[in-house]
């Protein structure tokens, strides 16, 4: 069975290697070992879309030296408040995301492993753990430019281009926009597709509550 990590776990792993570059890797991990395979983990391939199935979890090791201090991690990752994540397990805690118990605040965790050398991530099985837009975290690394205003239909420029290309990676099987930076009436129409699917009120304008849904 082929498989691979979430994009947007590599998306992760990707920022954090650039921001140490020189960090050990000793525990990090995206397929589960036999151990794991044994169980049932996130670090299996046991979520598919479109035929393809996907690990969506990873460990990043906790490296101060080498610039990587996972509890500046999970500050980051808590502070950031990604739609991505499905929960955090860090030095004997545990935090869901906003889908989670108690999203965003730290329990105990009693698993057998107290995950005091490497911090675990899980996103969440949907298609949004396929999206390689950079994560926000304070605190740890500067963050990345945002799109900021409200964009609708006749909007150019750049950020269109952006959100034209969340929205492709958010909804892979019923979206395919042209990255051309202007905002027409199929840009308008994924917008809506993505409000509905979320509950939101179904304007086709991208304002604070939909660029909170797409993480823009
Ligand atoms: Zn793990």
């Amino acid at each position: 069975m082929s498989w691979k990590v979430a994009d947007s776990l590599d998306q992760l792993r990707a920022q954090l290697n650039e921001h140490a570059p020189d960090r050990s890797t000793a525990s990090d991990g995206g397929i589960g070992d036999e151990d794991h395979q044994n169980r049932s983990s996130d670090h299996n391939p046991w979520w598919s879309l479109a035929g393809q199935h996907y690990v969506t979890a990873r460990d990043f090791t906790h490296d101060p030296g080498g610039g990587l201090d996972c509890h500046e991690l999970a500050d980051a990752l808590r502070a950031g408040r990604d739609q991505r994540v499905k929960y955090v397990i860090w030095n004997e805690r545990i935090m869901a995301g906003a889908g989670g118990p108690a999203p965003w605040q730290w329990r105990d965790y009693n698993g057998p492993n107290p995950h005091t050398r490497h911090l675990h991530l899980s996103v969440v099985p949907d298609a949004r753990a396929l999206s390689r837009i950079p994560w926000l975290l304070p605190g740890l690394t500067s963050a990345p430019s945002r799109i900021v205003g409200v964009l609708r239909r006749g909007s150019r420029g750049p950020e269109v281009g952006e959100l034209q290309r969340v929205l492709n990676a958010w909804y892979p099987h019923d979206v395919a926009l042209q990255v051309d930076d202007v905002f027409g009436e199929a840009t308008e129409d994924a917008v809506k597709l993505a409000q509905q699917r979320a509950g939101l009120v179904v304007d086709g304008v991208v304002g604070p509550r939909t660029r909170a849904l797409l993480n823009l």
